[in-house]
C-alpha cells in the first residue's frame, strides 16, 4: 500500500532502492539534503519527501502563509522560506559562519562537539573551512564570514538522481506524523485530496524553522496518545535582527590600521557596491558579559567616494558632527571616506511567549497556517545601542572617524527588522527535560523511539552567525548518530 504513492507524484527520479531500514527525511532544503547525503555516505537508504516542486511555483508556496501577531518581523513572512526542492537556500543568501563558543551556553553540546562536522560542511557548501576572528582589544574583535554560492536543488539534483541510496519524492507534503506511545510509525502524505503512508525505520523531520513546529503541534493534535502533551513545541521562537543602527565617516587609512586583518573580507557586503570594503566588529565574551548583552555583529562599510565631490563630504559632516566637522575636514584631507554604515545582526534571547501556534484558518490540505507571536524584547535593543556607543567611543578615542547612532535605539517604539526575520530559529529547542525543550541531545523528539527534528528549530540559542552552516554541521552529526543505530 505504502508504494502507490509513488505512481501518484510527479517523481522524475526512479523510485526503486527499498529498504526497511530506510530512514524518512521530511523536506530537502539544506538540512534534509546535508542528511540524505551524508547516510548515502555510511550506505544508508533514506527517502526525502518534499512538499513542493522541483522549481518554483506560487501555488505551493501559497502553504506557507503565516499571520506575525506582535512586533515586526518581515513584511511577508510566506517569502522568508520557499516550499521547493532545496527549500529556503533557493534564495538565501550564502553568508556562512559557525556559532561562537559562548553561543552554546544553552545548549546540551558544546562547539567543539561540531568541529568534527567544519570541514564536510564546508563541502557541502562549497566554502573555505576558515571562520578565523582577531581580537581588537578587549571588547571588540573582527570575525570572518564565508559565503557559498550553493543552491541545494541545482547543486545536488544530479548527484541524487545517480544515487543508489537517496530517492527523493516531490509533491509529497506531509500532513501527519502518526505513531502511538512515542513510536512513530508512519507518516501521511495528501496528494490531490488522497490519503497515502509511508513509514520507515527512522523519521527526520527537516522542514525548516516554522515548519518543524507547526508539523509537530498539528501530528500532536490528530494523534492523542503519540507526542507528548507537555512539549513546549512552538515556544522559544526567535529570529536575527538585521537592522541599520548608524551613519558616519571613516578616516579609511586609520580604520584599516585598527581593524587590521588578514581575514578573508566580504566583497560587494549588502550589495552596496564593489567600491565598498567592510568590517565585521563582534563583541568579546567579556564585552558580553560586562555589559550584559547579547551576541551580535556589526558590519561597519565605508563607500569609496574618492572623495572628489566636497560637496558630499561636507553634507555628511554636517549631518553627522555639525560641531566638528570644521576641524575634522582641514584634518583628514583627501583621506576621508564619507558615508559609513554601520548595520547589524543579531542576536535575539529566546523568549518562551513567542511562539508558534496553530492558527483557525486551514490551508489546502486541511493543516492549520501557523500564527508567529512575537515580541523584540529590550535586551535586543540594547546590545544593539550599547555595541553602537562603544564603537562610537572608538571612533573618538582613536581618530577614526565619528559616529550618528540612530534614533530608534534610543525610543520605545518597534522597529522593522528591515532585511532580518530572515532567519527562523526555535520552536523545537534542545533540552534535557520535557519541560523546557522539545528535542534532546541528540534532536530526538523527547519521549519518542524514533523521530529526530533537524534545523535551525532545535537552537537554544542562536548568537549572530547566519544559521545555516550549523545547520548542515548537526545534520552530519545525526548522520553519524543514526549510522550507529542502524
Ligand atoms: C532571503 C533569505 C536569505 C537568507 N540568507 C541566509 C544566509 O546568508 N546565510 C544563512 O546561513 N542562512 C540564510 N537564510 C536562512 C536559510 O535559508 C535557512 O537557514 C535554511 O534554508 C534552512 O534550511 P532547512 O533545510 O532547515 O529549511 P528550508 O531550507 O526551509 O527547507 C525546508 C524544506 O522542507 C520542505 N517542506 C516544508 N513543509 C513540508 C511538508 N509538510 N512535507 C514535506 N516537505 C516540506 C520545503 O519545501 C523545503 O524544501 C536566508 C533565508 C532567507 C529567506
Amino acid at each position: 500500500m505504502q508504494y502507490r504513492i509513488e505512481m501518484f507524484f510527479n517523481n522524475i527520479y526512479k523510485y526503486s532502492k527499498k529498504s526497511p531500514k530506510r530512514i524518512i527525511i521530511i523536506g530537502s532544503g539544506p538540512a534534509g539534503i546535508s542528511l540524505a547525503l551524508e547516510l548515502e555516505k555510511r550506505k544508508i537508504h533514506s527517502i526525502i519527501l518534499e512538499a513542493g516542486n522541483l522549481e518554483y511555483n506560487e501555488e505551493s508556496q501559497k502553504f506557507y502563509h503565516a499571520k506575525v501577531i506582535g512586533d515586526h518581523l518581515v513584511d511577508d513572512i510566506k517569502y522568508s522560506r520557499l516550499r521547493m526542492f532545496g527549500g529556503t537556500s533557493g534564495h538565501w543568501g550564502g553568508t556562512c559562519r559557525t556559532l561562537d563558543s559562548y553561543d552554546f551556553n544553552s545548549w546540551l553540546i558544546e562547539k567543539k562537539d561540531l568541529q568534527p562536522y567544519l570541514k564536510i560542511a564546508s563541502e557541502i557548501l562549497n566554502i573555505k573551512p576558515l571562520f578565523r576572528e582577531k581580537k581588537i582589544n578587549d571588547d571588540f574583535k573582527i570575525v570572518e564570514f564565508q559565503t557559498s554560492n550553493v543552491k541545494f536543488g541545482e547543486k545536488y539534483k544530479n548527484h541524487i538522481d545517480k544515487s543508489n541510496y537517496i530517492d527523493i519524492i516531490f509533491n509529497s507534503p506531509v500532513t501527519n506524523i502518526i505513531g502511538k506511545e512515542g513510536l512513530t510509525e508512519k507518516l501521511e502524505v495528501k496528494f490531490e485530496n488522497q490519503k497515502y503512508y509511508i513509514s520507515g525505520s527512522k523519521y527526520v523531520l527537516a522542514t525548516g524553522g516554522i515548519e518543524n513546529s507547526r508539523i509537530l503541534l498539528w501530528s500532536r493534535e490528530m494523534n492523542k496518545n503519540f507526542i507528548d502533551k507537555n512539549l513546549p513545541i512552538g515556544n522559544n521562537w526567535y529570529t536575527h535582527p538585521y537592522h541599520i543602527l548608524g551613519k558616519g565617516f571613516t578616516n579609511y587609512k586609520t580604520a584599516t590600521e585598527y581593524f587590521k586583518h588578514n581575514l578573508i573580507e566580504f566583497e560587494n557586503a549588502f550589495g552596496w557596491g564593489k567600491d565598498t570594503k567592510t568590517f565585521n566588529v563582534s563583541p568579546t565574551r567579556k564585552f558580553i558579559k560586562d555589559k550584559q548583552i547579547l551576541n551580535s555583529c556589526i558590519f561597519i562599510t565605508t563607500f569609496d567616494r574618492k572623495n572628489n565631490n566636497l560637496k558630499n563630504i561636507v553634507k555628511n559632516l554636517l549631518c553627522i558632527a555639525p560641531q566638528i566637522s570644521h576641524n575634522l575636514l582641514k584634518k583628514f584631507e583627501k583621506k576621508i571616506f564619507c558615508g559609513t554604515t554601520f548595520s547589524s545582526s543579531w542576536e535575539q534571547n529566546p523568549n518562551f511567549q513567542n511562539k508558534i501556534r496553530l492558527s483557525n484558518e486551514l490551508d489546502g490540505l486541511g493543516v492549520p497556517f501557523a500564527n508567529i507571536y512575537y515580541k523584540k524584547d529590550d535586551i535586543v535593543r540594547k546590545t544593539a545601542r550599547v555595541m553602537m556607543e562603544e564603537l562610537g567611543k572608538l571612533y573618538v578615542n582613536k581618530n577614526i572617524g565619528r559616529v550618528s547612532i540612530d534614533e530608534f535605539l534610543y525610543n520605545n517604539m518597534d522597529y522593522k527588522t528591515d532585511g532580518g526575520g530572515q532567519h527562523h530559529l526555535g520552536g523545537t529547542i534542545m533540552g534535557s527535560s520535557n519541560a523546557n525543550s522539545v528535542v534532546d541531545v541528540d534532536l530526538k523528539l523527547h519521549s519518542n523511539k524514533n523521530l529526530f527534528v533537524l534545523g535551525s528549530s532545535v537552537y537554544p540559542s542562536g548568537g549572530h552567525a547566519n544559521p545555516t552552516f550549523t545547520i548542515v554541521q548537526l545534520a552530519c552529526r545525526l548522520a553519524d548518530k543514526i549510522s550507529t543505530e542502524i
